[in-house]
């Protein structure tokens, strides 16, 4: 496609569909939609904190009036940068996977949830907490944040009409986490991919199974579509889907390799060439990817997640060093 900038804001993408984009696609800076017919509205996902959303909702109030009110939010899944800003849609039926709602229900507020407590103690969470520090917690902001949740979930998948408009939401997860749904609006031959689909940057496999994103990948190239808007980084076409697509199967080729030496994954990830990937960005997820892909092969799984985000964050930092 290629004709969309990359800039932060609302992008027309013609027939009543949006995308609203945050430069530069990494950390924290996701993507959401917006599709409005015949004054219904449809908001697809909300942002990181209560500013950026309060921000994004303004702007997208002043350049398409009916969403003053927005009739339903669609939570594509159930991390903080697509669901922290949720309470500032009032009066919004919230839909989402039932996974999706079981997932952020493991979270109950920031300061009782791990990423909050990390947040505030960062300092008793080593190369984890240093790392999350530099690359989340000093760009957000945690004030007012009241957690709100899905008011409507399903499994597999729903239909529902924004106007006249026929919306699809597909449950391809679990892949980047428990409940990933996808957006699929035929007739406008547009997708909201959420997190299935980070452009430019690199994924994480939160949850895997790896096999499962790659079936999602498929499933999406299957579809009628000209528009892919991804949860993170400039909006694309079917391309970005098998981009993604081919980096999913290069970690679990990579990794096999190095497992069967019998490498750690850290240093696995480490030891990897990225080649055409190095040019994505945030490298230092591969350490995460890796970590999956190990367990999948039969790997004891690290102890925790903040112990493979240490890893991630002394791949980060010692890229930074020039000493990787
Ligand atoms: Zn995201």
């Amino acid at each position: 496609m290629g004709a969309y900038p990359f800039i932060k804001g609302l992008h027309d993408l013609g027939n009543g569909c949006y995308g609203y984009l945050q430069p530069n696609g990494g950390w924290g800076y996701s993507n959401a939609g917006l599709i409005e017919d015949q004054g219904e509205t449809l908001l697809v996902d909300t942002l990181m904190d209560l500013p950026l959303t309060r921000d994004m909702l303004d702007t997208m109030k002043r350049a398409v009036p009916a969403a003053e009110r927005i009739g339903t939010l669609l939570n594509t899944h159930s991390n903080p940068d697509h669901t922290f800003g949720n309470q500032l849609v009032e009066g919004a039926v919230i839909i989402s996977s039932d996974a999706c709602l079981e997932e952020m229900k493991e979270l109950s507020t920031p300061s009782d949830d791990p990423r909050g407590n990390i947040r505030m103690n960062w300092e008793n969470f080593g190369d984890a907490g240093k790392f999350f520090n530099e690359v989340m917690w000093t760009k957000f902001s945690p004030e007012g944040f009241v957690q709100t949740l899905p008011t409507s979930t399903f499994s597999g998948e729903q239909t529902i009409h924004v106007g006249g408009k026929e919306v699809r939401f597909i449950e391809v997860g679990p892949a980047h986490t428990k409940g990933d749904v996808v957006v699929y609006i035929p007739e406008d031959r547009v997708i909201f991919a959420g997190d299935i689909l980070f452009m430019d940057g690199h994924p994480i496999i939160w949850c895997g199974p790896s096999q499962n994103w790659i079936d999602a990948c498929d499933l999406i190239m299957s579809w009628d579509v000209d528009v892919v808007v991804p949860g993170h980084g400039p909006i694309t076409d079917k391309k970005g889907i098998q981009g993604l697509r081919d980096y999913i199967e290069f970690v679990q080729n990579e990794s096999r390799k190095r497992y069967d030496v019998g490498m750690g994954y850290e240093e696995a990830a480490r030891d990897i060439d990225l080649g055409p990937y190095a040019d994505w960005i945030d490298r230092e997820r591969i350490v995460l990817n890796v970590h999956l892909c190990y367990t999948e092969f039969g790997a004891e799984a690290a102890d925790d997640r903040w112990e493979v985000l240490g890893a991630a964050g002394r791949y980060y930092f010692d890229e930074q060093a020039g000493t990787l």
